[in-house]
């Protein structure tokens, strides 16, 4: 059986074929005897299946793999240190598995030979681009390409790695915009860190964990108000198309300035154009110095729009572990949970309800577990997430939608109705919550927001059976007064973060007496009007809420008196 192939850099001398023949432990005819320059030196014998590398090709190409995982965003010295201490670790031979490339479409490959892949694991594929396990079937291994999207044919070699997705993280990325695997898109050159994540880590254990009890304000009223976020909290922002998701996520990201807190902006299967205005938003509002923009846009393979959350995850994962507070935006979640359907149908698994894979819940419950409040003992950073998913003809009970809403600690609805009605942001008040920002709202605004939910409510409610005129009673007309009046409290331009002892002021105002007769449409232009006032004239009033975190009686005093003056 001439089962063995021994390649070597250079012809063997008849002898030294027989001494190798003999260690093997076969006869000499057993043997194939090629030649390969490429090799450089050293041999590689194979058996159609294993293959024992002991060239010195091998372990160039290994220090060569390392450095383009691990280095090349790293400072010129560190890259030649990590490469020399690379090299003294490299085995002289390993065996390996060979796998080949079966079949490569839309960035899901196919390949046999590697029955000891695991899930999870980075594949080198044709020595130079990188790909990622995802099924393990009897005699195959599917896998999603991350790099050399339409480079990869069928018949190239695959290679096990022993290793898993890992990005370069740190505070070098801050202010930058980035792709899913933390490579720079933005033309401002390399990014120097010699820090990295994997992709996928498992979220912190409960005994890891601390209560959400710090406010993390976004500066939009009707939030902060109705719906507070507290830090390491995940809140749902849901609604249909063109209803003001994005922009309520970018405003949250805005009023972190001067916060200390690092955001994170996750762009997932939109459209460039749309990516652009949100970093010329972020530069103009001077936020992207504190933020990291990861984008996987459409036009980018399904398998890096699938990897871009993790990846930024892990960006936002090693400053909360420094002790951090850090603020992540998923845009959008219904946009991956479409790449993950396409990968998985690619990869020939079962579809389920609307075709989605029956782990669909999985891989966004896992993201989004990530999100924390962390124990003092660890540093006490948190991690607070805002995904967004779009819904269709506000249809929040569809597959998705259910999912993520029952992963997070709430959601803020926005309601396309409304939003066309110009109140904006459209936060539909009844059925918007915020599970756990209740006990991190500080309180002055406590005290301030009491019935005003109930109040909302039960105007929407109300003025849905008036709008046809019917005769109402007394006591209707003044809960439709008072909620159409706090509706126009609650709109607010886009771009425009309220500090929180303003947002503190306005509410206080609308339960004053003599707000009462401030007409609907000038509740706007009077409530500015006031700030106005406040701000060049009292500004103590703003400050001592602000650091007390308290509305004490004095300050309502004062804020009485503001009202009065602004009002005579
Ligand atoms: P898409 O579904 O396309 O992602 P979206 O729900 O993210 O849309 P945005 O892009 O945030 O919505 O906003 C849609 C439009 O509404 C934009 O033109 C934006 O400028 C405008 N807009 C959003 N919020 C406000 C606001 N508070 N006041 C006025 N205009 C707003
Ligand atoms: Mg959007």
């Amino acid at each position: 059986m001439a089962d063995l192939i021994v390649t070597s850099a250079r012809v063997l001398s008849e002898e030294k074929k027989r001494a190798v023949a003999e260690s093997l432990g076969v006869s000499l005819d057993a043997v194939t005897f090629t030649v390969d320059e490429a090799l450089i030196g050293g041999i590689v014998i194979s058996d159609g299946e294993k293959v024992l590398d002991a060239s010195v090709r091998r372990r160039v190409s290994d220090a060569a793999m390392q450095a383009e995982l691990h280095l090349t965003n790293a400072p010129l010295e560190h890259i030649l240190s990590s490469l020399k201490e690379e090299f003294s670790h490299l085995p002289k031979a390993e065996i390996t598995a060979a796998g080949i490339v079966r079949s490569a479409v839309d960035g899901v490959v196919f390949a046999d030979g590697l029955s000891r892949a695991k899930v999870g694991e980075l594949l080198l594929v044709a020595g130079k681009y990188f790909a990622m396990v995802m099924n393990l079937e009897r005699d195959r291994i599917g896998a999603i390409l991350l790099t050399g999207m339409n480079r990869v044919r069928s018949g190239d070699e695959v290679r096990l790695t022993g290793k898993i997705v890992t990005v370069p993280v740190g505070e070098a990325l801050l202010g930058r915009v980035v792709g899913p695997l933390g490579d720079p898109i933005d033309g401002l050159g390399r990014i120097t860190t010699d820090r990295f994540r994997p992709a996928e880590t498992p979220a912190p254990a409960i005994l890891d964990r601390a209560k959400v009890s710090e406010p993390l304000y976004t500066g939009i009223k009707a939030v902060d108000a109705i719906v507070p976020i507290g830090k390491g909290q995940r809140e749902l922002i849901i609604g249909d198309r063109q209803t003001g998701k994005t922009s309520l996520a970018l405003d949250a990201i805005l009023n972190q300035k001067g916060k200390n807190v690092y955001c994170i902006y996750v762009a997932i299967g939109q459209k460039t154009t749309t990516v652009a205005d949100v970093v010329n938003a972020l530069k103009k509002g001077d936020a992207l110095s504190y933020t990291t923009v990861v984008a996987a846009n459409a036009s980018d393979s399904a398998p890096l729009q699938y990897v871009a959350p993790y990846a930024a995850t892990a960006m936002a994962e090693e400053l909360m572990y420094a002790g951090k507070d850090v603020l992540i935006v998923y845009d959008d979640l219904s946009k991956h949970a479409v790449a993950y359907r396409t990968i998985s149908l690619l990869l020939r698994r079962p579809a389920g309800r609307e075709a989605f894979p029956g782990d669909v819940f999985y891989i966004h419950s896992r993201l989004l577990e990530r999100s924390a409040k962390l124990a003092p003992r660890l540093g006490g950073g948190s991690l607070t997430a805002l995904p967004i998913i779009e819904t269709l003809g506000s249809d929040i009970s569809s597959y998705i939608p259910t999912n993520v809403i029952s992963i997070t600690d709430g959601q803020i609805f926005l309601e396309s109705g409304l939003f066309h009605a110009g109140i904006r942001p459209a936060v539909n008040v009844g059925l918007s919550v915020s599970r756990v920002g209740g006990n991190a709202q500080p309180k002055a605004m406590r005290s301030v927001v009491k019935g005003l939910k109930l109040d909302l409510a039960r105007y929407r409610e109300m003025a849905v059976f008036t709008e046809f005129g019917a005769d109402v009673d007394e006591d209707t007309k003044s809960v439709l007064d008072r909620g159409a009046k706090l509706t126009q409290m609650l709109i607010q331009r886009q771009g425009a973060p309220y500090p929180m002892a303003e947002e503190v002021a306005e509410i206080y105002a609308m339960s004053d007496e003599s707000f009462r007769h401030v007409e609907k449409e000038k509740i706007g232009a009077t409530l500015a009007r006031l700030l106005e006032h406040i701000r060049a004239n009292h500004p103590e009033i703003l400050s001592s809420i602000e650091e007390s975190g308290e509305l004490s009686e004095s300050d309502k005093a004062a804020l009485d008196r503001a009202i009065a003056e602004v009002l005579a």
